[in-house]
């Protein structure tokens, strides 16, 4: 178990030192901005919708290495998925990490945050880029918060 814990914790800086699709993006179809006011998390959110697919998936942002990343990996796995994948990926999420419940089928590298639900102001950090995605495929306007 500790060997595990060590090579999730790798992954985690790994992502947080080398963010995935990090960077603003050109033409983006949606944005959306997140703010989680309890660790000071930011982040904003690009998107590239292709009818309902997500063709490209960028963020820029600042803040802890769990929202940063929960952030990289989560871009990683939306690449290439459709609307509706997108949604039942976050509910899948959401309740991994407020169970500690694996999903049938797996999250993949997510899983890597499943122990996060042991620490509930952590579990702000790690939802926040996946409100604001949320957001920008839904359209909304406002500041995704995890408050
Ligand atoms: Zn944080």
């Amino acid at each position: 178990m500790d060997d595990l814990r060590e090579l999730y914790q790798e992954l985690i800086l790994d992502h947080n030192q080398n963010p995935r699709n990090y960077g603003e993006m050109d033409s983006p179809t949606a944005t959306a901005d997140g703010f989680n006011p309890l660790c000071g998390d930011r982040l904003t959110l690009y998107l590239r919708m292709s009818d309902e697919v997500v063709e490209d998936i960028k963020f820029v942002g600042s803040g802890c290495a769990i929202s940063k990343a929960s952030a990289s990996i989560m871009t990683t796995l939306l690449k290439g998925k459709t609307r509706k994948e997108v949604i039942t990926l976050f509910e899948m999420f959401h309740k991994m990490i407020t169970t500690g419940e694996l999903p049938e089928g797996g999250l993949g590298k997510l899983a890597v945050l499943s122990g996060v639900y042991k620490y509930p102001a952590r579990v702000k950090c790690a939802v926040l880029a996946w409100y604001t995605s949320k957001n920008a495929l839904e359209g909304k306007e406002s500041v995704a918060k995890t408050e």
